[in-house]
């Protein structure tokens, strides 16, 4: 069965910065599990693992657009210290969710200083092009159940 749309894929996977540092990977852990064209998963990814089979192993190099997008100066603020609940908890280095008119992101403080917090909103891994190793393990017809969950069921997936 190739991998297609609305198809559940179960992968194990390691990812790697250019550098060649590990940044995530699956070892250790349950394999990622995720239905395909919906939009789980980096655009990159998708597309790489397209038409494959379960059993193939594949590389693929993600360019930033395709992956976690570029850094975007816009994305940077400074903020009052007095907009945070827990000031004393604000040190640089601190990542957080924030949500904005674009929805979630993940945002790092990357200075403190007097009463003002500069915080970056770009993704940690904007500008990364990103290395995959992906092993395939399951390739199936997602469920009308996990269609209308919007995502898969059972290993990798969710339990419920
Ligand atoms: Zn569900």
């Amino acid at each position: 069965m190739e991998i297609s749309e609305n198809m559940v894929v179960i992968i194990d996977y390691n990812l790697s910065s250019s550098s060649g540092e590990l940044l995530d990977t699956s070892e250790g852990r349950q394999p990622l599990a995720y239905i395909h064209g919906m939009g789980h998963i980096i655009i990159g990814l998708e597309k790489a693992l397209l038409g494959k089979k379960a059993g193939e192993k594949i590389k693929a190099v993600i360019a930033p657009e395709e992956a976690y997008g570029t850094r975007s100066n816009e994305l940077v603020e400074t903020v009052p210290i007095s907009n945070f609940q827990a000031p004393d908890t604000v040190k640089e280095g601190v990542q957080f969710q924030a949500r904005d008119a674009d929805g979630l992101h993940i945002a790092t403080v990357t200075k403190v200083a007097d009463d003002e917090v500069t915080l970056d909103m770009n993704h940690p891994l904007a500008d990364e092009t990103l290395h995959f190793d992906v092993e395939i393990k399951e390739v199936r017809q997602a469920t009308e159940e996990e269609l209308s969950h919007g995502h898969s069921h059972g290993t990798g997936g969710h339990q419920h």
